[in-house]
């Protein structure tokens, strides 16, 4: 077979250029920086301190105030979803639980500033530990996670734990009940202010009880909830929807309901 000249010599000039190629050293790919709060601990430090244990409050001493005030907005009595955008997950018992994969749960209201009320319950059946273990999130506005999970004799990074800021604070005490046993959420929201060109006037903060016992105490938000990453904020609405979390797990949901603040007069 006869290879023609030209095609020879080009094959020629190219081999200096491939010896060179070869001769590079395989590119170096670096781990991405890590996230770091802006109190200096990095998000979802596994080696940042658990929080400490807390005796929840007994059911009893918090039934009462389980109960809506006048003027509350109803968003769960133990009858319907009807207070829901996206009403696809089960309703059984006076509850209702996550159907894993059918997404998230948003109401139909949106809200600023308010006091949440809700109470949840961890499944029984036992399926995976860490963050894979009755796992689901509250998000006020849509966009600012408490987290739910189940943290009874399961670990996670502290960032993670149920009562936590998620990635941002974690609670001040663990104060979750076993699985199957029912939780009580308080949650004081202050929502975020944001100027007219989008500049953040007040950071969001809020103020939470898991069964009675003080987790957050006027936390306030590095920014929006994310995974991984340092949280930062983007301009938005002074109201949104309350998010319920899919994370795959059957976390059951009972008596949710919202007082939003008294309006003080304008001078
Ligand atoms: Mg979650």
């Amino acid at each position: 077979m006869r290879i023609p000249l030209a095609r020879l010599a080009f094959a020629l000039l190219l081999l200096p250029a491939l010896a060179l190629r070869a001769a590079e050293p395989a590119p170096v790919t670096q781990p991405p920086p890590p996230a770091i709060n802006p109190d200096g601990w990095p998000v979802h430090d596994p080696d940042r301190p658990v929080p400490p244990l807390a005796t929840p409050r007994p059911a009893e001493a918090l039934a009462a105030a389980a109960m809506p005030p006048a003027g509350a907005v109803i968003l769960f009595d133990g009858t319907d979803l009807s207070a829901w955008q996206n009403p696809a997950w089960l309703v059984r018992d006076g509850a209702f639980e996550v159907t894993p994969k059918a997404g998230n749960l948003l109401t139909r209201d949106s809200f600023g500033s308010c006091h949440l009320h809700l109470e949840w319950s961890a499944p029984v059946a036992i399926t995976g530990g860490g963050q894979g273990r009755g796992n689901s999130g509250v998000f006020l506005m849509d966009r600012y996670e408490i987290q739910i999970l189940d943290n009874h004799d399961n670990r996670t990074y502290a960032d993670g734990y149920v009562g936590s800021v998620y990635g941002q604070h974690p609670p001040l005490a663990n104060a979750v009940r076993p699985p199957g046993e029912w939780n009580t959420y308080d949650i004081f929201f202050r929502a975020p202010l944001f100027s007219a060109e989008g500049k953040l006037l007040r950071p969001a903060a809020v103020t939470v009880l898991l069964n009675g016992i003080v987790v957050q105490n006027n936390a306030e938000f590095y920014g929006i909830s994310t995974w991984k990453k340092v949280a930062v904020y983007s301009a938005h609405p002074p109201a949104g929807p309350l998010r319920l979390q899919d994370h795959g797990d059957r976390v059951r949901f009972r008596n949710i309901w919202v007082v939003p603040p008294p309006e003080l007069p304008a001078k």
